[in-house]
């Protein structure tokens, strides 16, 4: 059997010969819960242990499915502190009779956290909080008085308030020899550390690769990868376990490339750095100093009083999508990407339960990308590539380009390939000692989940969940050549590949509806200009820039004529809630809708006319 998780945490099972469908489990997630989720309504797939196939749900729960039936063993809500706000995105690891979990919503206001819960039970067996709480009162434990040190409890807003962030929300590997569990931890709550800890300091344990001893939960080691981030620098991305010979001495390692651009080999015991290098363009830092294992930054990154334009962006060098290492290449291959990010600390900000607190004004940055275009300085497109890289020498072995920027995880066999897959649906087989495309086929849906290998009576089977949107689909990355733009529907389809397979890939039929001609324009240009700031500090993350979507959530600019009318009982009333568009009526007032309404109003005149010159 196979078992997938799809949008909204729902879980099939197939038959892994036939691909004909067993079970579906819905956990009924609440549409608002899309609000929360600031990266799309994903999920990163269960867990296996014994009798149970476990599930974490975008509304903070874990369940155990039975894996024959898809019945519901137990259910867990994993975030019973609803004072801040969580969601869970990430595969649970279960191992060892434990089930470990964390979540996500460090662009909100979360205190981050993993848990171990009994797989048989579902009892909470131990917790362990990323970052400090309020500092009036004790800390759960000695690392955490520790990591209190390094934060600034005298700004005015106060991070246990906002969360503090450091949000565990993907990865989780663990090593039954050192009976150590390891996790990376997301950014900062606000991302702006001026807001979050305005005297500095490193706010341990954000952005960093943490080990736990994994009976109890309790500290064994962190490695800090970005020291006092304040660009979104999660280091969530995956930790890969190995054995490797540096310097003639066998080393159990762990292997991590996480957002912010360098390839770390740390010794799993200890969780001394052993090697640190730019797998990507990195331009926030310099290098890593070894004999402190600190980066080195560049001047200017931080944007303390000016904006500032670094490399990798937000989304990443590497983000969540997996990488593979290969034990005969002795290759790690990275689905990398090029990327420039802008920051602008937002000047008026004010902290709101439930909303983004990023401290960054997505306002000002959005106006620098115009300005920048008006005055014909276009930036560089994002680009994506597969970067076979040498984790003893610290240097590329080969990489080739992908078609889009946001492309999928990558998986290596010992048949000596490598399987990768891309935003514009092509998904294809490399060489892995040489990168030579030795195979491809056009799926004509986008790619970002990394394939799997089986075997089943004798034959090799390779099985892709293909599908595309998180954060780079819902707002990163504007292409018109993805696969979501030229085909127009979101819906993700599951292949599964043999030697000697015959069937045909076809397109799917688009969904939505055909654009019609806006209604007219009745606001002034200042009422416009309100709404281009409120448009981009409250609805960008999933309409996109500019209100231009590609497709995988309505494009705002093509919106009927009756939602136009009915705009405030969408926005505020929430008429949409259980398709993921929540109110906004505890953010947002009659005037900043109707400002929001007519700024879309503008941008949806303006595409009509493209599309439709006058003669
Ligand atoms: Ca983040």
């Amino acid at each position: 059997m196979l078992y997938i998780t799809k949008s909204w945490s729902i879980v099939t099972a197939l038959d892994a010969r036939t691909g004909k469908e067993l079970w579906t489990f819905d956990p009924k997630v609440p549409g608002g819960t899309g609000r929360y989720a600031c990266c799309d309504v994903v999920n990163r797939g269960v867990a296996i242990w014994k009798d149970g196939v476990f599930v974490g749900t975008l509304d903070g729960r874990l369940i155990k499915l039975d894996p024959k039936t898809g019945a519901v063993k137990w259910s867990i809500d994993t975030v019973e502190n609803h004072a801040h706000t969580y969601t869970i995105t990430g595969a649970p690891r279960a191992f060892d009779g434990l089930v470990v979990i964390g979540n996500g919503g460090a662009e909100y206001d979360s205190r981050g956290y993993v848990s171990a819960f009994d797989a048989d039970t579902g009892k909470l067996v131990w917790r362990f909080h990323v970052v400090p709480g309020d500092p009036s009162k004790p800390q759960e434990n000695a690392a955490l008085e520790a990591a209190l040190k390094t934060w600034d409890t005298t700004g005015k807003y106060k991070f246990w308030d906002i969360g503090g962030g450091g949000a565990p929300w993907n990865s989780f590997a663990y090593d039954p020899q050192l009976d150590l569990v390891y996790f990376g931890t997301g950014n900062g709550n606000p991302w702006n550390r001026e807001l979050r800890s305005p005297k500095g300091g490193d706010n341990l344990y954000l952005s960093s690769v943490v080990a736990l001893h994994a009976k109890t939960g309790e500290y064994a080691w962190h490695y800090q990868t970005t020291p006092g981030d304040t660009w979104d620098f999660d280091s969530t991305a995956d930790v890969v376990l190995a054995d490797l010979k540096i310097d003639g001495q066998m080393r159990h390692v762990l292997m991590h490339a996480p957002k912010n651009g360098f390839f770390y080999v740390i010794d799993r015991e200890t969780g001394k750095l052993i090697s640190a290098q730019k797998f990507a363009t990195v331009t926030w830092a310099d290098h890593v100093d070894l004999a402190t294992g600190r980066p080195v930054e560049a001047p200017g990154a931080r944007y303390v009083d000016k904006m500032a334009v670094v490399f990798p962006a937000a989304t990443g060098a590497h983000n969540w999508q997996p990488m593979t290492f290969d034990p005969q290449t002795g290759l790690v291959y990275i689905p990398a990407m090029d990327s420039a990010g802008i920051y602008a600390g937002q000047k008026d900000f004010a902290y709101h339960h439930g909303s983004w607190n990023l401290g960054v004004d997505f306002a000002a940055v959005s106006q620098a990308v115009l300005d920048a275009i008006k005055a014909g300085k276009v930036p560089p497109p994002s680009v994506g590539y597969i970067k076979a890289w040498d984790p003893v020498t610290q240097k590329e072995a080969w990489q080739v380009a992908m078609g889009g920027a946001w492309n999928s995880g990558l998986l290596s066999t010992a048949g000596g390939l490598v399987f990768g897959g891309d935003a514009y649906g092509m998904f294809s087989a490399y060489d892995a000692k040489a990168g030579k495309k030795l195979w491809s086929i056009d799926l004509k849906t986008g790619i970002l989940a990394p394939a799997m290998t089986y075997e089943l009576d004798g034959e090799q089977y390779i099985a892709l969940l293909a599908g595309w949107g998180g954060a780079g689909g819902l707002s990163a990355f504007k292409d018109p050549n993805t696969a979501l733009s030229k085909y127009q529907t979101d819906q993700g389809r599951l292949f599964v590949f043999k030697l000697g397979g015959r069937q045909q890939v076809a397109a799917l039929a688009p969904e939505g509806v055909p654009p019609s001609e806006p209604p007219p324009q009745t606001a002034d240009a200042a009422t416009i200009a309100k709404g281009f700031t409120l448009y981009h500090r409250n609805c960008l993350v999933c309409h996109g820039f500019f209100a231009q979507s590609e497709g995988e959530v309505p494009d705002l600019r093509l919106m009927p004529k009756e939602i136009f009318a009915q705009f405030d009982s969408v926005v505020l009333d929430g008429a949409l809630a259980d398709n993921g568009m929540a109110s906004f009526k505890d953010v947002l007032s009659k005037d900043d809708t109707a400002a929001i309404k007519a700024y879309i109003l503008d941008q949806s005149h303006a595409a009509w006319d493209a599309a439709h010159p006058k003669k």
